[in-house]
């Protein structure tokens, strides 16, 4: 992490940052109050990248998302709302090096593109300081100072990522590999499910939200009697394509066997790779947060604890299995109140002592 100056405040005052949550579909940009569990004055915009521009180039749809962040963030920061504030911080979707250069953005401009080197480029632009962090680091700085250390974060939405938090930082390499646990692959199986990367058999194909929607329909098609008799039908149709992830969740929330049945069978993977982490590295906190898993509530804990403790974890009994595991907040400001944390945690404290590197 860059060490940063920043503008110096009159005595007491509590600093403000200006927060952006960079995503495939969504831009949104708010201010966060040093101190605060509230994001304000949020601006969302739909994001200038893949989804909005289907067949520009990849570089073409690159530059477009960071004119559009610069401008946009520019903008902020000249609003009421966004002025005075201390610095920039932006979560991006996608994989960085540690000195701020995305890799790629799948989600925002599809295929190869140039190395971006993000933080340098709003730097240059932006009259205040500006830090630059993948999505899911950013959002397991939110839980940094509330969780015991260290603690792993899973996001359980369309795919699956993970972060570990250990002594103040996310534990990825320098350059960027690491906390991509959704293309572990589980099933070597050459006709193993496909995954969105390309792969085959990876966690995220199989026990994310698209994956267990997967498994559902493939279930009711060859258990048209089991189908017919689940909380299913009705909402689908009696149609097994007809299946939404929302009927899933709802039905798994109610008990329904076959639901149930079907998440079970994509939980144990999930259950393996938090077995994997425990066992490698020792990790005894894993929170689970994304769309998925907040529309399956505690139920979702409940199952997968059942699996976990199926497998059991080398030296603790099934209490201490269960402990392990909880629900994240259920809202969708991860990202942005994570950014304000990870810029209070890591900017200077003695705000206008300079000293930036
Ligand atoms: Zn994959």
């Amino acid at each position: 992490m860059t060490t940063l100056s920043v503008p110096a405040l009159a005595t007491g005052a509590a600093r403000r940052y200006v927060v952006a949550d960079l995503g495939g579909t969504t831009l949104r940009i708010g201010r966060v109050t040093e101190g605060s569990d509230r994001v304000e004055a949020v601006r969302r915009m739909a994001t200038e990248g893949l989804d909005r521009h289907r067949g520009a180039s990849a570089q073409d749809l690159q530059d477009r998302v960071v004119e559009q962040l610069t401008r946009e963030l520019d903008a902020y920061l000249a609003t009421p709302e966004g002025s005075g504030a201390s610095a920039v911080g932006v979560s991006f979707a996608g994989p960085m090096t540690k000195d701020g250069t995305v890799l790629a953005g799948p989600t925002l401009w599809g295929g190869p593109a140039a190395p971006l080197p993000i933080t340098a480029v709003l730097g240059r632009r932006l009259a205040v300081p500006v830090v630059v962090a993948n999505d899911i680091t950013a959002a397991a700085w939110r839980y940094a100072s509330a969780e015991p250390e260290p603690f792993c974060l899973i996001t359980i939405s369309s795919g699956i990522g993970h972060k570990v938090f250990r002594n103040g930082e996310v534990l990825v390499s320098d350059s960027g590999h690491g906390g991509e646990i959704g293309h572990w692959r589980v099933d070597p199986r050459e006709d193993a499910v496909p995954c969105e990367c390309g792969g085959r058999g990876h966690l995220g194909g199989i026990a994310s939200g698209r994956g267990v929607l997967t498994a559902a329909h493939r279930a009711a098609a060859a258990d048209p009697e089991g189908f017919a008799r689940s909380a299913l039908t009705g909402p689908a149709h009696g149609s097994p394509d007809g299946i939404t992830n929302q009927d899933l969740a709802r039905a798994v929330r109610a008990g329904d066997a076959f639901a149930t049945r079907v998440l079970r069978g994509c939980l144990l993977p999930l259950a393996m790779a938090v077995n994997c982490v425990f066992t490698a590295i020792g990790v005894r906190r894993y929170l689970f947060i994304g769309g998925f898993a907040v529309a399956l509530g505690p139920r979702f804990v409940t199952l997968l604890g059942d699996e976990l403790t199926k497998l059991g974890c080398f030296g603790l009994d099934e209490q201490q299995i269960r402990a392990m595991l909880a629900l994240g907040a259920a809202d969708d400001d991860h990202c942005l109140l994570g950014m304000a944390r990870m810029l209070a945690g890591t900017l200077p404290a003695a705000a206008g002592s300079g000293g930036g590197a």
